[in-house]
């Protein structure tokens, strides 16, 4: 068994004469809590978008498990437990919560209809599993971004995800919000599933991380164990920029 759950190594995107990554690695570990930080333009949305198919990288290897698995498409990276939170959540708000959380399972499943009961149960399920109280039958687009983000997680968990990549996930979100938010992440790592916290928010990946990748420039400038790196470390791996007062 392989010591990751994930690899790409040594890729690299360009969009026109833009260079989004230029010959970039990055690592996830089973049940790990990964940061991958950089400014705004630094690559890490794009190699989200890697990782789940999205995007063909010019250059590269994507390995699952260990296993190389060539050119990866988004139907595939979901079978292999990749799921992905964008920072628009990709809801469909006219649904309701448990429409909204039951679709993907069915359309797995190659279902041809609903079994309402059957879906209203998976539904309660894994909102229970997530300790959250939500209505199950409210419309999506009446919940706050927390509630949102919520039913996007217990989404990606009943796909089976392995790995749940959260794009910037506390940009919309109250402080307190953010801590519920990280209960939730750290109840996830306990169940085995591991996360990628995309981010640029300093206080927030030391608190949650406990292993970071910072990008700069669509390259990869540091990689290690998040005990290893203090805010001025990652600062400078960020802008590249010495810091006046040390
Ligand atoms: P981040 O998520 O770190 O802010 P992105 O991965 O979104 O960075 O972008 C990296 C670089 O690639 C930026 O210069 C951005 O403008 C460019 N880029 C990203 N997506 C596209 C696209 N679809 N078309 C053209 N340029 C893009
Ligand atoms: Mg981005």
């Amino acid at each position: 068994m392989s010591e990751y759950l994930i690899e790409l190594k040594n890729i690299s995107k360009r969009f026109g004469g833009v260079r989004a990554l230029d010959d970039v690695s990055i690592a996830i570990r089973p049940g790990e809590i990964h940061c991958l930080a950089g400014e705004n333009g630094s690559g890490k949305s794009t190699i989200i978008k890697v990782m789940s198919g999205i995007y063909t990288p010019e250059e590269g290897e994507i390995l699952v498990d260990g296993s190389p698995v060539g050119r990866l498409d988004p139907i595939q990276a979901v079978h292999k437990g990749v799921q992905v939170i964008y920072q628009d959540f990709s809801l469909f708000g006219n649904l309701t919560v448990a429409e909204n959380l039951v679709l993907n399972t069915y359309l797995l499943e190659g279902a041809r209809r609903m079994d309402w009961p059957r879906a209203r149960k998976m539904a309660r399920e894994v909102l229970a599993r997530l300790d959250v109280k939500i209505d199950i039958d409210a419309d999506v687009e009446s919940l706050p971004a927390s509630g949102k983000q919520i039913v996007a997680i217990a989404r990606a968990i009943l796909a089976e995800a392995r790995l749940i990549v959260m794009d910037e996930p506390t940009t919309a979100l109250t402080r307190h919000e953010v801590d519920a938010l990280f209960a939730i992440v750290r109840d996830l790592k306990a169940q085995g599933i591991a996360i990628l916290f995309v981010s640029h928010k300093m206080r927030e990946m030391l608190e949650i991380s406990e292993r970071l990748t910072v990008f700069r420039n669509g390259r990869k400038v540091a990689e290690g164990a998040m005990r290893d790196f203090d805010e001025p470390a990652i600062t400078r791996a960020m802008t590249g920029l010495e810091l006046e007062d040390e």
